[in-house]
């Protein structure tokens, strides 16, 4: 019957497109929301809500580290209050100047994806070197937003932020915020990029397009505030 035989072809089609994207999916698992986080793996459909996932679950986090081969050492809990910090650990591959500061978590796997996936080949690109060190103002302050005296807790008072004033390339270049943000030329283009490509690993992005508190620096956290998440 040419009615069975439209429905079978159907059928047949429809598990073929199955077939195809569960192969899709198996050789692609950054675009597969159920494969486990692979912070090696390019960028897919589904790296960002994978990274969103792990704030504010250190385990999991750890276990995603672990998993990319990235070596951490895990520092116990400390501090008391709003500063009170679960979730730290230290890295000790990424080149950090003055020295690796310690995070949360999911802020050191943000740093690893962005640096590793989008400063690094972005640097070559547009600068012809690679970063040797990120130039770090901190992770750590026990302090309300602004250093107020009232109002919301920074991201920072549990270190769960990282503010970061510029690079120092291995040909010896160094690239400042300060002097360089808004440049129109490479260096220019480069920060804006990488401020850009922040976005997508981490919750919260302030640039110095943000405000003037920022000149100087940009802030990335991985805090869990519904409806902030800037990204400027
Ligand atoms: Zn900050």
């Amino acid at each position: 019957m040419p009615q069975d035989d439209r429905k079978l072809t159907l059928a047949l089609l429809v598990l073929a497109m199955l077939l195809a994207g569960r192969v899709f999916m198996v050789e692609n698992p950054q675009h597969n929301p159920w494969a486990p986080l692979d912070l090696n793996d390019p960028r897919g459909w589904a790296t960002s809500t994978k990274l969103d996932a792990l704030r504010g679950d250190p385990a999991a986090c750890q276990a995603v580290l672990a998993r990319s081969d990235v070596a951490f050492t895990a520092l116990p809990a400390t501090g008391e209050g709003e500063c009170q910090r679960q979730d730290r650990l230290t890295l000790g591959t990424m080149p950090f100047a003055p020295r690796f500061p310690e995070m949360t978590c999911s802020v050191a796997a943000g740093m690893e994806m962005w640096l590793e996936q989008d400063v690094q080949p972005l640097a070559e690109e547009l600068l012809g070197s690679r970063v040797a060190r990120v130039e770090q103002l901190g992770t750590f302050s026990c302090r309300r937003m602004y250093g107020g005296e009232t109002g919301r807790w920074s991201e920072h008072a549990t270190g769960n932020a990282i503010d970061i004033a510029g690079f120092v390339l291995q040909d010896g270049r160094r690239i400042r915020l300060l002097r360089d943000w808004d440049g129109d030329d490479a260096e220019g283009r480069f920060l804006e990029k990488v401020r850009d490509a922040a976005c997508r690993s981490f919750g919260t992005v302030l640039s110095p397009d943000y405000n003037a508190a920022h000149a100087d620096h940009f802030h990335f956290d991985q805090g869990r505030r519904p409806g902030f998440g800037a990204c400027r």
